[in-house]
């Protein structure tokens, strides 16, 4: 059975009461063999990696995981999708698919009970719809060495961008806080069906251990964030609310940045 083969899948789905694709729950299915079959290379497995799915559909990306990792454990929140998924993924014997919303799992929990002793690794086509939440989730979860996942490319550029870029910003600092991003390739709205009306882009995250640096991550992260709500105003303007302009002019200028600065020109290490 070819699970990117739009007939295929369109009998496959026909086959479970007139299925209509969900917006809400991102579902945009690839139709292109190249696509999953990249994805899951890139994603460097072998029989050693245990890898989390987020989102099979009909498991054209799930069994090109499970032909590479000693076990794949999926989360699908579309019980529609459960005598389909039976029957698609019936020839591996190393998938293990879970039915329910993956934002009400603990990830660690599951992680331990269904991939014992293998290396935790993450991939997937993430849904749109719940990509910042989900990688938010996924980065604070520490349990991956590993994360391989599509997303808008749009999205894909805020993970990978570097100081200075229109698309740096708070979510790209807590990418970096917990990775090392790198954008891999772009894949077309004609991959997929629906068709989605923006270009997607896979990205491949080595996790680190533990922070790149020794600070106290709540202030880090409450300096960011007022530094990026107000983007267009110099840093010492936008940490006013934080600790005053006096203490944040101080600190600039000791660190040996210009007062005028902006929160943007600055690197996390920064
Ligand atoms: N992996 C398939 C592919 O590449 O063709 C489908 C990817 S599609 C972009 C996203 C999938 O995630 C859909 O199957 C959708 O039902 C599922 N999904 C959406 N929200 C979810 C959630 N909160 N938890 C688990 N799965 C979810």
């Amino acid at each position: 059975m070819d699970l990117c083969d739009y007939k295929e899948i369109q009998t496959l789905l026909g086959a479970t009461d007139g299925f209509r694709f969900s917006k809400a729950k991102g579902q945009n299915f690839l139709t292109a063999r190249w696509v999953p079959e990249r994805i899951a290379e890139e994603a460097g497995l072998d029989r050693s990696s245990g890898v989390v799915e987020i989102g099979p559909g009909v498991g054209c990306l799930t069994e090109q995981l499970a032909l590479r990792a000693g076990k794949v454990l999926s989360f699908e929140v579309d019980e529609r999708l459960k005598p389909v998924l039976a029957r698609t993924l019936a020839p591996y014997d190393n998938i293990e698919v879970v039915f329910g919303d993956v934002m009400e799992r603990d990830l660690a929990a599951e992680i331990a009970a269904s991939l014992p002793g293998l290396r935790p690794a993450l991939c997937a086509n993430l849904p749109y719809n719940i990509t910042t939440p989900v990688l938010t989730k996924i980065y604070e979860s520490r349990c991956f060495e590993t994360v391989t996942v599509m997303v808008q490319k749009e999205v894909a550029e805020r993970l990978c961008a570097a100081p200075g870029q229109k698309d740096y910003g708070a979510f790209t600092l807590l990418t970096q806080w917990y990775a090392a991003p790198e954008l891999l390739f772009t894949v077309g709205p004609e991959c997929f069906m629906p068709r989605p009306k923006v270009t997607s882009a896979v990205v491949r995250m080595t996790m680190r251990e533990k922070p790149p640096f020794d600070t106290d991550e709540r202030t880090l992260f409450r300096i960011v964030r007022a530094a990026f709500n107000q983007r267009r105003k110099t840093l010492v303007n936008a940490l006013d609310g934080v600790c005053g302009k006096e203490k944040a002019r101080a600190a600039i200028v000791a660190c040996g940045f210009p007062e005028t600065i902006r929160g943007e020109a600055l690197s996390l290490a920064d």
